[in-house]
C-alpha cells in the first residue's frame, strides 16, 4: 500500500500543490463567510427554518451528485468521475486515513471548485432563491448553504482521520466514519452515498 500511495502521489499531485496552503485558504474563506453572514442575520424562528431548509436542500443535492455524477461517467463530467475515482483508489476501507497533508489533494474538493462554489454556485442559488423567498430570508438561505459546505468538508475530513483519533468521540463521528469506510470498500457504487448524514441512504435503501 505504501509503494502504491507513493506512486499515486507522484502521478496525481501537481508539483506546486501545498496541502497546508489549500487547507489554510479554504478555512479562512469558510470561517470568514460564516462570520460575515452569521453576524448580519436577524436570528428568529423563520431564520432557523430557512437555514434548516437550505441544509435539507444541500444534503439532498450532495447525495444525488455523489451517487449519480461522481459514481457514473456522465457525458461532459468524465473529469469529476476521474477525480472521485482518485479519492476512492487512494483511500480504501482498510486504509482510510491520510499520511501527509498534501494527501488532502485527493480528499478536499479542488481549490477551483471551492472557488466556484463561493463565486458562482452560491450567488447563483441566491438569485434563484430571490424569486421565491422574501428579501429578509435570502441571507439565512445563503448562511445555510455556506454552513453546509463547511460541515461537508469537515466531516469528510474527519472520516479520513485514524479510527483512534479523539474526534471519533464527537457526536456521531464514529458511526459516520464506519459508514464512509463501507463506501470506500467494494460496495462503493451501491452503498452509503450520504457522506455527512444517511437520511437519503435510508430512503433509497443504499444504507449498508
Ligand atoms: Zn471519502
Ligand atoms: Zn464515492
Amino acid at each position: 500500500m505504501e509503494r502504491y500511495r507513493n506512486a499515486f502521489r507522484k502521478k496525481v499531485i501537481p508539483w506546486y500543490y501545498r496541502g497546508q496552503l489549500h487547507v489554510a485558504i479554504f478555512s479562512v474563506i469558510q470561517i470568514s463567510a460564516i462570520f460575515y453572514i452569521g453576524t448580519r442575520l436577524d436570528w428568529g424562528i423563520s431564520t432557523l427554518l430557512v437555514i434548516f431548509f437550505a441544509i435539507g436542500y444541500a444534503t439532498t443535492f450532495t447525495y444525488f451528485l455523489h451517487r449519480f455524477l461522481l459514481h457514473k461517467k456522465l457525458p461532459g463530467f468524465g473529469w469529476a468521475f476521474k477525480m472521485h475515482h482518485w479519492h476512492h483508489t487512494f483511500y480504501q476501507s482498510h486504509r482510510m486515513e491520510y499520511d501527509h497533508l498534501d494527501d488532502v489533494y485527493m480528499l478536499l474538493m479542488p481549490p477551483w471548485i471551492q472557488l466556484f462554489y463561493f463565486v458562482v454556485y452560491l450567488p447563483g442559488l441566491v438569485l434563484v432563491a430571490e424569486l421565491f423567498l422574501p428579501h429578509h430570508l435570502i441571507l439565512p438561505f445563503a448562511f445555510g448553504l455556506t454552513l453546509w459546505y463547511g460541515i461537508y468538508e469537515l466531516v469528510h475530513w474527519i472520516e479520513h482521520l485514524p479510527a483512534t483519533h479523539w474526534s471519533m468521540k464527537l457526536l456521531f463521528m464514529k458511526s459516520a466514519r464506519q459508514s464512509h469506510a463501507i463506501h470506500h470498500s467494494k460496495l462503493k457504487d451501491v452503498a452509503n452515498f450520504g457522506i455527512v448524514e444517511p437520511s437519503w441512504d435510508y430512503i433509497f435503501k443504499t444504507k449498508f
